[in-house]
């Protein structure tokens, strides 16, 4: 899995070994993140509210592409909101930037996935379903919905 990493432009950034990819990321809800204060705070201390799409320690691999279709289609609803909200256009142009940039991300992965051998398209997607698994069983990163949620109860 870790030859078939990205970085944010979907460029090939894969892990000298598997050791510096467990060690040197942590898993946050749309792919691993390279940023070392907040894999030493075990992905709960994103300083940009998760917007990894934009950011260069962002390094997502296929086992997340479920998470990325999930994460492009919700904020593809919340633009429609701010619509809706009839926002400032600088709301609307952020979500849009961030569905182009995780849609090139996707485009990128999927890619490459195509171009490998049917049985080794297989053996990835055996290994994103155990690792799906693996990280639905720890604590979730903290997301921009649950800091919202924070937010909110601590003014109560
Ligand atoms: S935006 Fe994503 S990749 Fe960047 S520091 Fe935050 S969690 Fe890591």
């Amino acid at each position: 899995m870790r030859r078939l990493v990205v970085d944010r432009s979907g460029t090939s950034a894969p892990a000298t070994s598997s050791t510096v990819y467990e060690l040197r990321s942590v898993a946050v809800p749309y792919g691993n993140c390279i940023e070392p204060a907040n894999v030493k705070a075990g992905g709960h201390a994103c300083p940009i509210r998760f917007q990894c799409a934009g950011c260069g320690f962002y390094r997502p691999d296929p086992s997340y592409l479920p998470a990325i279709d999930q994460h492009i289609i919700s904020l593809k609803a919340t633009r429609e909101k701010a619509r809706a909200l009839d926002t400032d256009e600088f709301v609307v142009r952020n979500l849009t930037d961030q569905i182009d940039a995780f849609d090139r991300v996707r485009a990128k992965m999927r890619e490459q996935l195509e171009n490998l051998s049917s049985e080794q398209r297989l053996e990835i997607e055996h290994a994103s379903a155990v690792l799906r698994k693996s990280r639905a069983s720890r604590s979730p990163a903290v997301t921009p919905l649950s800091i919202t949620a924070i937010g909110a109860h601590d003014r109560d």
